[in-house]
């Protein structure tokens, strides 16, 4: 009995070893478990499943990344996955295709009974303004219209684009701004009525405790997965069930 989160892959078709790392994390580590969480930014972008259609190497990597997700789930382990702020364009037919169920960006769910609230992180990065513009204008579903009524090429320009001015945090902009703001992960977790939480998107793997309504809380951050190590978290049920954040080398990914 066991429940497995990753979030941050960034997979690309730049980036042959970290794919294989995330298929062999999957038939190694995650077959068997009662289900998978992927908690945002699995493709270092996404333009449209329309891409599925096309002969662009994205579109190999995307076909792979779909079949082999579709054998997990079809083995018995259930799949979720929700949007991060590089793969918001992943629409039903991806996740259909791969036999998962799309969260909403932000989910209360239970872990192996424990309850907690998931969710990418990027909405939580509320100091970094003009991101969270940027964030509420590409969550409208007329803006992702004209988006994906664009050709091919335009989008993925834009999406070359849109990359390098994401405000995507990671380790070497080391800038409190490009982190979350606690009093909104303190807030949503008195919303929620939880005091467990697990996000990704910061890049900044860690647990840290906090106190939300006086009582003990803590935040689990995934890290992103590079070429050669991977990130989880795992909840097994047990008299004290609690998550393990774990890094491990793509070369030997846990056999459990
Ligand atoms: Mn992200």
């Amino acid at each position: 009995m066991r429940t497995l989160l990753v979030a941050d892959m960034h997979l690309s078709h730049d980036t042959p070893e970290l794919n294989q790392g995330f298929f062999d994390y999957l038939e190694q580590t995650a077959n068997g478990a009662d289900a998978l969480y992927i908690l945002g930014d699995l493709f270092d972008a996404w333009i449209g499943d329309d891409l599925l259609d096309t002969p662009h190497p994205l579109g190999d990597v995307a076909r792979e990344v779909i079949a082999r997700l579709h054998k997990l789930s079809s083995d018995g382990t259930t799949v979720y996955l929700l949007h991060g702020n590089r793969d918001f364009l992943i629409g039903q037919r991806f996740i259909a295709a791969c036999q998962a169920t799309l969260l909403s960006d932000i989910e209360e769910v239970e872990l192996q009974g424990m309850p907690a609230v998931i969710l990418h992180g990027d909405s939580l990065c509320t100091q970094d303004e003009a991101y969270m513009a940027f964030r509420q204008q590409s969550r409208d579903p007329e803006w992702q219209a004209q988006i994906l009524a664009l050709p091919l090429d335009q989008r993925l320009a834009l999406a070359s684009s849109l990359r390098m001015q994401s405000g995507d945090a990671n380790a070497t902009k080391a800038d409190a701004i490009m982190d979350v703001t606690h009093g909104e992960v303190v807030s949503l977790m008195e919303h929620c009525g939880v005091t467990t939480m697990i996000h990704g998107h910061t890049h900044r793997p860690k647990v840290h405790d906090l106190t939300v309504e006086d009582v003990p809380a803590k935040r689990y951050v995934l890290g992103d997965w590079d070429a050669q190590h991977g990130w989880d978290i795992v909840v097994e049920k047990t008299d004290h069930t609690a998550p393990r954040l774990r890094q491990f080398p793509l070369s030997d990914p846990p056999s459990s």
